[in-house]
């Protein structure tokens, strides 16, 4: 089924690694939330129109609100955009709905508030445990304030939560990144996603690394941080579902398996992406652009219809991370014999390095594999004539 989802463009300080879109200025959030609830209605057919007739519905099992920081909306603000959904969508009624937050902004008032909104998941950005890495990566919140919002939203009643850790980050020693796992795994968490610090271009980070302020990411120490997160997650009994994503048994983020396995999804505010299956579409990276192109009844978006090609190639990259694998019966089905023989030939010096298996006509990384998947995907890739 389908998902939706919300980008909240603020945030409250500026890590220096990010290249998402988002705004330090909060002084177009109430219009940005007017512009918001009349997307959801301009694009309440999104969804259903790639559907045949016969399957037509706007029914959606997934809502992520991500950004950005949408722990910035306070209840009422919350409210009037599920208000818009509600009005618009079917939501079914065991859908998966999770808002990403900062740890500075769970507190128990706010967690109280939050109980009252159909929020039922939470991805809480955590990153480090040590004030010297959150500083180092100008994160807004203090390690106490980590394992306290976690501690708040369990108090409240919330058990679905996930955290997102970062490794890699020059500061951050072999020791402290397992004491780092550990203190996930004290909080009892159900879902860590981990991410190796990367250095993205135009970012602040890319100028401290630059001008020499902050030493380059070491990509022996991620290596070897990503086996120790490996090694660990096992004994924890973390089931690696997604490269970048761990969880107890039960429960993977439904939202983003869904992107995973292909499934359609809309994106609503400034940068959200969509695919409807043949088509993918983005919003512009620009609040006031967004808002007044909206106030116009214009919606400021790109789309790239997908060729063959290009849709094979975005299911290597996305399935080949996952536990489901790459299927070759999906591929024959969806893509046609040409891109199956393609594939096993490009995979053969794969199998042979042991980074790749091929189970029951799926392909899976391997241990090894995960470290370079990446490259692994690109080189599976089909290029256009
Ligand atoms: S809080 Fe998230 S979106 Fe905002 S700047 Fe930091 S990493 Fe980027």
């Amino acid at each position: 089924m389908a998902g939706i989802y919300i980008h909240i463009p603020f945030c409250k300080q500026a890590c220096n690694y990010c290249d998402f879109h988002f705004s330090t200025s909060l002084k177009n959030k109430d219009s940005f939330l007017f512009a918001l609830q009349k997307e959801i209605e301009m694009q309440r057919d999104y969804l259903s129109l790639a559907l045949s007739k016969e399957e037509r519905s706007r029914e959606v099992s997934t809502i992520y609100f991500g950004g950005g920081t949408p722990s910035l909306l306070n209840q009422s603000e919350l409210m009037q955009i599920f208000d818009s959904l509600n009005k618009h969508f079917d939501i079914a009624s065991n859908a998966e709905i999770t808002l990403e937050a900062n740890p500075d902004d769970l507190t128990k008032n706010k967690i109280k508030e939050l109980k009252d909104i159909p929020i039922n998941r939470f991805s809480i950005g955590i990153q480090s445990f040590y004030d010297e890495d959150l500083k180092l990566m100008n994160r807004a919140h203090n390690s106490q304030e980590a394992g306290y919002a976690v501690k708040c939203a369990q108090d409240g009643g919330f058990e679905n939560i996930s955290i997102d850790l970062i490794y890699g980050i020059p500061t951050l020693t072999n020791h402290k990144w397992r004491n780092n796992l550990q203190n996930a795994f004290l909080l009892n968490v159900k879902h860590i996603s981990a991410y190796c610090l990367t250095v993205e271009p135009k970012t602040v980070l890319a100028h401290q690394v630059k001008t020499g302020q902050i030493k380059n990411v070491d990509e022996q120490q991620s290596a070897e941080q990503f086996e120790i997160m490996l090694e660990a997650m096992k004994k924890f009994n973390f089931v690696q579902y997604e490269i970048s994503n761990f969880c107890k048994e039960g429960y993977y983020s439904k939202h983003n398996s869904n992107y995973w396995l292909k499934e359609n999804y809309l994106g609503l505010g400034p940068s959200a992406h969509s695919y409807n299956g043949t088509s993918r579409q983005w919003n512009i990276s620009n609040n006031a652009l967004y808002i007044s192109g909206i106030e116009n009844k214009k919606l400021n978006f790109e789309i790239e219809e997908l060729t063959l090609s290009q849709r094979y190639n975005e299911y290597i990259l996305t399935s080949l991370r996952t536990m489901w694998g790459t299927s070759i019966d999906y591929i024959k089905l969806n893509f046609g014999d040409d891109f199956v023989r393609y594939c096993l030939q490009e995979a053969k010096k794969y199998f042979e390095a042991k980074d790749l298996i091929n189970e029951e006509n799926k392909l899976f990384l391997t241990d090894k594999g995960k470290l370079i998947a990446d490259k692994i995907a690109s080189d599976l890739f089909k290029l256009e004539k």
